[in-house]
């Protein structure tokens, strides 16, 4: 049997010339299709099929793709996407993750050129938050879960070196996050054996911010109860309204108390680019570790998250082995150390790092923080048009480009029934949130592509919908 290369170049080149085309005029014009368009039944089950015993042609599988893929996407490429944070994607993008697959690099290490691209653009986005540019280290990972997640080891390992062969059990470590924390740093104390209860929870502030005076007082018992704390995490851009913890603060704190201080910028981190919002996470530069995602603010597409450590060799000290089957040698292919691998749990790895490469290199960081900068004025032209409207309310200030608003007139569940409902119009697709307790709409801009009139689009439909669900009568007014 020959290998897998077609026999016939001409014909495999001439259709993925076509699929390039198709790809291209899909992304130009997505923004005339809905958001979002449930799969019916019969598409799923057309891609169930049992294991394929023999394969069938090419253009048999795309016209599958066409048909059962393409109409029943995710939604965020499209500028009214607006829920949870999700990125856009752009086609420089699309053309890099091409050529990435056409190269096939595995990036764990060795002496090759993907590897010094990777080791570029974390050079540059140390630059973008202000750690060492040179000293420092990191590696480009799925996204900020696992960010914070290598964050969290590196931290505890520096706290004790020993935990990497005798585990956890003869300590009692705890770490500190705002309530507003993002959900996988609790899992991050959980999958690291630390438990989700040794990250203490610090209560936060009316603007959402973390009360650094909280902070200290539990620390202060903590470390009267002998248990023996070692990492403080600061968000940058919470996943719940984009609040900015003081992170200065917190870098004195953990200074005094001699932590780790770790900041989740997961989509905030981008905003050290523009010139506007940059002094608002002043602090940043302090951290001994910054976990963001390229994949949300920064465009580049899924998945790109990005880990970087002040200190290199404590990032190295927290992950690398020695092996002999992968021994680092002084030249040849099995040179070059230290290797990828020495930062994280990951042996093979793609490359990423050409997607990131490319999109800053085409569209340039400036651009970028204009982005920034472009999400946050279209997030408070909507907050201003929730202000002027009756029968809405914002339901937390507006900091960068998250904005939280509610329906007077509706129930928590009402509330959650409408915004499904919108979702199945295909007019826009905002998700949703509790902020004090209360279910609010939450509309998070950071798609490139979202414009004032699509939020304005958006409000209407919402209040079309609410209006609807009103002179129907299935609302419960709130007590
Ligand atoms: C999105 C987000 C995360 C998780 O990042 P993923 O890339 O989805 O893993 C963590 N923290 C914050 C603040 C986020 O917005």
């Amino acid at each position: 049997m020959a290998g897998l290369d077609p026999e016939n170049w001409s014909a495999l080149r001439a259709l993925g010339h076509q699929m390039l085309d198709d790809m291209f005029t899909q992304i130009e014009h997505r923004h005339q299709q809905p958001v979002w368009t449930p799969m019916p039944h019969k598409a799923r089950e057309e891609l169930r099929q049992s294991l394929p015993h023999d394969g069938c042609s090419l253009p048999e599988i795309y016209e599958c793709f066409q048909e059962l893929i393409v109409p029943y996407d995710n939604g965020n490429r499209h500028p009214r996407f607006m829920g949870w944070v999700h990125g856009a994607g752009t086609p420089i993008g699309m053309l890099a993750e091409m050529l990435a697959g056409g190269l096939n690099a595995n990036c764990g290490g060795r002496d090759h050129a993907a590897i010094e691209v990777e080791r570029e653009v974390l050079r540059w986005a140390r630059e973008m938050v202000g750690l060492p540019v040179e000293t420092g280290s990191g590696c480009l990972v799925t996204g900020s879960s696992m960010a914070n997640f290598i964050a969290v080891i590196t931290a505890s390992r520096t706290y004790q070196p020993a935990l990497r062969q005798q585990g956890v059990r003869h300590h009692a470590l705890v770490g500190y996050a705002p309530e507003s924390a993002h959900g996988c740093l609790p899992r991050a104390f959980d999958i690291a054996g630390l438990g989700s209860d040794a990250l203490r929870k610090i209560p936060t502030d009316g603007a959402h911010r973390v009360n650094v005076a909280a902070l200290r007082e539990q620390i202060k018992r903590d470390r009267a109860a002998g248990l023996e704390p070692f990492m403080i995490a600061g968000t940058a851009g919470t996943v719940d309204c984009g609040a900015v913890d003081p992170l200065d603060h917190l870098a004195d704190v953990a200074q005094e108390e001699q932590l780790w201080f770790h900041v989740d910028g997961a989509f905030g981190a981008l905003a050290c680019l523009s010139p506007h919002y940059a002094p608002l996470l002043k602090g940043i530069e302090r951290a001994d570790s910054v976990a963001f995602d390229f994949h949300k603010w920064a465009q580049v597409p899924y998945d790109a998250g990005c880990v970087l450590v002040r200190d290199g060799k404590r990032h190295a000290a927290a992950f690398a082995q020695s092996l002999d089957y992968l021994v680092r040698e002084d030249r040849g292919l099995a040179g070059n150390a230290p290797w990828f691998c020495d930062f994280g749990p990951d042996l093979s790895r793609g490359f990423r790092a050409l997607k990131v490469w490319m999109t800053l290199s085409h569209y340039g960081a400036d651009r970028m923080g204009q982005v920034v900068d472009k999400s946050c004025a279209v997030a408070r032209h909507l907050a201003q048009q929730i202000d002027r409207t009756d029968g809405v309310t914002l339901l937390a200030p507006v900091t960068l480009n998250i904005v939280c608003f509610t329906v007077d007139a509706l129930s928590d569940d009402a509330l959650s029934e409408l915004v499904k409902d919108l979702h199945e119009t295909g007019i826009a697709a905002p998700s949703t949130t509790r902020i004090n307790g209360q279910l609010a709409i939450r509309a998070a801009i950071v798609n490139h592509r979202t414009e004032t009139q699509d939020v304005d689009q958006m409000l209407d439909a919402v209040i079309a919908l609410a209006t609807k669900r009103l002179n129907a009568g299935v609302h419960e007014h709130k007590s």
